[in-house]
């Protein structure tokens, strides 16, 4: 169940992002080990089915509030109806068991499981506690979370979530932690010149790449200012921004500020790819930059390693386990201008960047972080009650 973002649009909405990606892909894995599987969304276009088959996916777009887009917050206040939406297909289905995600799906979910006694996993993947609004919503948002520690069975992809639970919501529940997949047939090492080829930019040169929302807690800002410290020195070096929305875009914004901080012709906004075409955006990288200021997990930082593409990263949340020096990573304070352009100046070293190319590959074949085990693991504990 993923109410807040249909997990089949491609990427471009302000809310797509990790988590989008992450639902789609276990709902795909679960269909692909045996797994009859609803996938349960918010209807957020009319243009859209109600009932579709996608890679062996039935989706489901249930009414909660009018079918366009809204914030995670409006949707907030259409719960009721999508629970009396959900209950419905669950009393029509025997289901074995319920993955929600986000704590609107989870909210929905747990008065679902213990109305008809089916198990429920919820993945955390953002906290409640860590929004700075403290509003309404936030409140309310809290108290279902806690209720999720305290009824369903918790999957969080990263240790350092645990903690969170444990200090600020006082809870003591027991956690799995299932770190996301990859997709290694698709994030896999490349030809670069073809890749940047392909994104229209020259294949002379470094070229530092960015991938995700230009949101500013993703550190976007942050990393501008950075590679102009590192532009003075390194006045080869490029950077290639992929991402962002559509809509309310940050692009201008955001080249407005290259400019004034004399990147401009340096920096190459590329706007969003889609998730199936966004693998050659890290092929055409030399090192992937992950500035984020917090960062449940970091998807785009297993993509890149899958892809031979060692990455810089934020010394925060999931990326302190995904970005260590043993995979050719490199974790530098988020905001700190200087240290990140001196990072950015060490790794391209030829030497350096060699060595921690070969190292990114580390882990990442067989099994290790595919989806596969993420869809196993998370029916397993469903099923068995596993817990870490
Ligand atoms: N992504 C994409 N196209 C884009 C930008 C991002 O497909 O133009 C994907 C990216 O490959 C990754 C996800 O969006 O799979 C972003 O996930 P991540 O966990 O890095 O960040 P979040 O959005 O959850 O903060």
């Amino acid at each position: 169940m993923s109410l807040h973002a249909d997990p089949t649009t491609t990427v471009g909405a302000p809310e797509n992002g990790g988590v989008t990606v992450y639902v789609r892909e276990l709902a795909r894995a679960l269909a692909a080990e045996g797994w009859p599987v609803d996938l349960v969304t918010r209807r957020h276009d009319p243009e859209r089915p109600e009932r579709e088959e996608r890679d062996g996916v039935n989706v489901i777009r249930i009414d909660a509030g009018p079918p366009k887009a809204l914030s995670n917050d409006e949707i907030a206040k259409y719960l009721p109806q999508a629970y009396d939406a959900v209950r419905a297909l669950a009393a029509a289905r025997t289901y074995r068991f319920i993955s929600s995600h986000y704590w609107l799906s989870g909210a929905v979910g747990d008065r679902i499981a213990r109305e008809f006694d089916i198990p429920h996993v919820h993945t955390l993947h953002s906290h409640g506690v860590e929004r700075k609004k403290r509003d309404d919503v936030t409140l309310t948002r809290i108290e279902a979370e806690r209720g999720l520690l305290q009824r369903a069975k918790i999957v969080t992809l990263s240790k350092t979530h645990v903690n969170v639970f444990r200090q600020k919501y006082g809870i003591d529940a027991p956690v799995n932690v299932v770190p996301a997949g990859v997709d290694t047939a698709r994030f896999k090492p490349g030809d670069r010149g073809a890749a940047l080829l392909e994104l229209g930019l020259p294949a002379q040169g470094p070229w530092f790449g960015y991938v995700g929302r230009l949101a500013k807690e993703k550190g976007i800002d942050d990393l501008l200012h950075a590679f102009a410290l590192l532009h003075v020195r390194r006045p080869d070096a490029g950077l290639f921004v992929v991402g962002g929305a559509r809509a309310r875009s940050r692009v201008p914004e955001l080249n407005d500020l290259a400019s004034r901080l004399h990147i401009g012709d340096a920096v190459r906004f590329l706007g969003p790819i889609p998730n199936d075409k966004v693998a050659r955006a890290f092929q055409a990288a030399d090192v992937l930059l992950v500035p984020s200021h917090y960062e449940a997990f970091g998807l785009v930082a297993l993509e890149a390693r899958a892809a031979g593409v060692p990455v810089i990263a934020s010394d925060v949340g999931g990326l302190r386990e995904l970005v260590t020096p043993e995979n050719g990573g490199a974790r530098v304070a988020p905001g700190d201008y200087i240290a990140w352009a001196q990072e950015m100046e060490r790794v391209l070293q030829p030497h350096v960047l060699q060595q921690r190319r070969t190292l990114a590959l580390r882990e990442m074949r067989g099994d290790v972080y595919s989806w596969r085990t993420v869809a196993n693991t998370i029916a397993s504990i469903a099923l068995q009650g596993a817990h870490v």
